[in-house]
């Protein structure tokens, strides 16, 4: 029997492989979340000065792969038994093994939450495309949540590829007709660009970045344009609820910004998994 003979007799196999291939994935969305916004800065900074016909700095190379990651406290390399996904970070307690110094909880988590959307969508979705295309969705998705999380920016070296992925995806029915598809990253890029300006005409401040515009486009692009009054819906309640327990519990100022690409992600993700149900519970309600 074939290796994918036997994902498809033993679900249970599929799933569990899926997952523990996905703490790999979500070891890599660490160092995309952690290096991308660096790499990005970087490259800013260089056509800025290249454009002042500034000399660029020579500095060492930095990329997805280069170089190593390393303690950021006393810059030990961190070596492969180390890097293993949740596992290391509970065998070190979380600390340094050179210098005790505190790991962020936030790797595990990332790797611990990956692993756990990804193993649900296996087994919601068997050994089929509907569950790779998923796959690479949700992963997009989380990485985007906490990039704009830490540096309040959305790059189009994730938002863009993921709209026309969509429409790909689309072209073959995967989620919805490509029609679907279209209108929704159209539809999903204008509403929040109005809402943009809308809020800009009447405060004269900027309430959210072009990032989230092109996110709900992406989002459009997945899911159909009968899915963004769900996804917006949602966003709203969980970012309302979210902000004003800041307010209220963290003494988080109101004038403080807090991102809006975290509950588009959050409102999204339920959108994917539950958005049909959602959509039929309110129609019968109506
Ligand atoms: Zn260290």
């Amino acid at each position: 029997m074939s290796l994918f003979e036997s994902f498809q007799t033993f679900p249970a196999l599929f799933v569990t492989a899926v997952t523990a291939m996905s703490l790999a994935i979500g070891s890599f969305l660490n160092v995309v979340i952690h290096r991308l916004p660096k790499m990005m800065e970087r490259q800013w900074r260089d056509e800025l000065l290249e454009l002042n016909g500034q000399e660029i700095p020579a500095s060492p190379r930095c990329n997805l792969m280069v170089p190593r990651s390393a303690c950021p406290a006393c810059n030990h390399p961190i070596r492969a038994l180390e890097n293993i996904p949740v596992l290391s970070y509970l065998v070190l307690r979380g600390k340094c093994s050179a210098c005790n110094a505190g790991i962020s909880l936030r790797y595990p988590f990332v790797e611990a939450l990956t692993a756990a959307l990804s193993g649900y969508i296996a087994w919601r979705y068997g050994f089929s495309w509907h569950t790779l295309a998923t796959l690479v969705f949700v992963w997009a998705m989380i990485a985007l949540a906490f990039i704009d999380l830490d540096t309040f920016y959305l790059p189009d070296n994730i938002t863009l590829p993921l709209l026309w992925a969509g429409l790909f995806v689309n072209m073959g029915g995967v989620f919805v007709d490509l029609e679907s598809a279209v209108i929704g990253a159209i539809a999903g890029y204008l509403a929040l660009w109005l809402v943009f300006w809308g809020y800009k005409l009447v405060t004269g401040k900027d309430g959210m970045g072009y990032g989230d515009f092109k996110l709900l486009a992406a989002i459009g692009a997945w899911l159909g344009w009968k899915m963004l009054p769900v996804v917006i819906l949602l966003s709203s309640f969980v970012g309302a609820i979210v902000g004003i327990s800041l307010i209220v519990f963290a003494r988080h100022g109101r004038n403080v910004p807090i991102p809006f690409g975290p509950y588009l992600v959050m409102g999204g993700l339920i959108a994917l998994f539950w958005g049909d149900q959602l959509l039929q519970y309110y129609l019968q309600t109506l």
